[in-house]
């Protein structure tokens, strides 16, 4: 009798800790997307999207490494750090493919400051920069939480927003978290958001420090439970790449609009305005949009198309001192895209 009642007593104190220790088993779940599966659909799309990639500077930019390590999935099993350089190593793999030069900010597990980031990049001369990370949320211990966001830098009534880095968040964040299967949160209407809403007036270095377009994709949370063990699934990390290249693909594929000056001197005697010229790739303008500020002001400009020409006049008559100040303009194509960011310092002269 008494052996009896110390194995009932073993045997339920075991199924008890059973009980509590048992791990919850998530069967995970994602879709191989119809143009990367089979490999023929894959080098397919790579062949279509190509034409846009061509000669273009894409700097990825994979957070954390080395000593920064410390984000985990909670089981121990995603490491941050090794995810986002997962991610971005495929990514390369599809941009180099349909013809695009990349660099990265590394490509191992290397530690490299926030600032080397940027610098890298601006000294490259990058044409887009991409950061790319995953998410935790603010309250520690939540294991539920997910989905897939994109960042930009600032708020668009602020002056040093970029228009385009916000257009290609716009499309690299649909076709991020359609790929995945997540939705792109609560806090914002499309998934994309400004990087102020996580530090007010500074947001991420690695978005203020970068002059080209850029963006920082938090492809999903690392901290909640069930999406670590996709994470931790090299398929899913190739998928979550092909997302990223196909809305880059899709943005490119609108158009960029570049501007330039011809002089950053301009003397008031022989020129009655500014001139800046647009390469909108034959795309063609939207004439209904620009923006001209001088010194952070509004200044009004006009548009001069035509068969040999493409530019925005801005008349020298307005609020203008011999002096240098900072011009920053914008104009955008008929597709929506917003041409890359123009702030060039200028001497106006008498
Ligand atoms: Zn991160």
């Amino acid at each position: 009798m008494r052996w009896t009642k110390i194995f009932l007593f073993l045997f339920t104190i075991l199924f008890i800790s059973g009980c509590v220790t048992k791990k919850i088993v998530y069967n995970v779940y994602y879709v191989k997307p119809f143009d990367w599966y089979p490999e023929d659909k894959r080098d397919s799309t790579i062949k279509f999207f190509s034409p846009y990639f061509q000669g273009m500077k894409i700097f990825l930019d994979p957070g954390h490494g080395g000593t920064d390590r410390k984000n985990k999935g909670p089981a121990g099993l995603a490491v941050e750090a090794d995810i986002n350089l997962k991610v971005a190593l495929y990514l390369r793999d599809y941009l180099t493919k349909a013809g695009a030069n990349v660099m990265m900010s590394r490509d191992k597990d290397t530690f490299i400051t926030l600032d080397d980031r940027s610098r890298l990049a601006n000294e490259w001369g990058a044409d887009i920069f991409i950061s790319i990370h995953h998410n935790a949320p603010g309250r520690p211990g939540d294991i539920y939480t997910n989905y897939t966001s994109t960042y930009y830098h600032a708020f668009p009534t602020d002056y040093e927003y970029d228009h385009s880095s916000h257009d290609i968040a716009k499309y690299v964040q649909r076709d991020l978290s359609y790929a995945m299967g997540n939705s792109g949160g609560l806090g914002s209407f499309d998934g994309t958001y400004s990087d102020y809403l996580i530090y007010p007036k500074a947001g991420f270095s690695v978005l203020r420090k970068t002059n080209s377009p850029r963006i920082l994709v938090e492809c999903a949370f690392h901290t909640s439970a069930y999406e670590e063990q996709r994470l931790i699934i090299d398929e899913f990390n190739q998928i979550q790449a092909w997302g990223i290249f196909r809305g880059l693909g899709r943005y490119l594929r609108q158009g960029i609009v570049k501007l330039s000056i011809p002089s950053d001197t301009i003397s008031i005697s022989k020129n009655k305005s500014i001139e800046i010229f647009i390469d909108d790739q034959n795309k063609g303008i939207d004439t209904t949009f620009y923006l001209a500020q001088i010194d952070t002001q509004n200044v009004n400009a006009k548009f001069v198309i035509n068969k040999t020409q493409k530019k925005l006049v801005i008349p020298l008559d307005q609020t203008f001192k011999p002096n240098n100040c900072e011009l920053k303009v914008v104009v955008r194509n008929v597709n929506g895209n917003h041409s890359f960011p123009f702030r060039r310092k200028i001497v106006v002269i008498k």
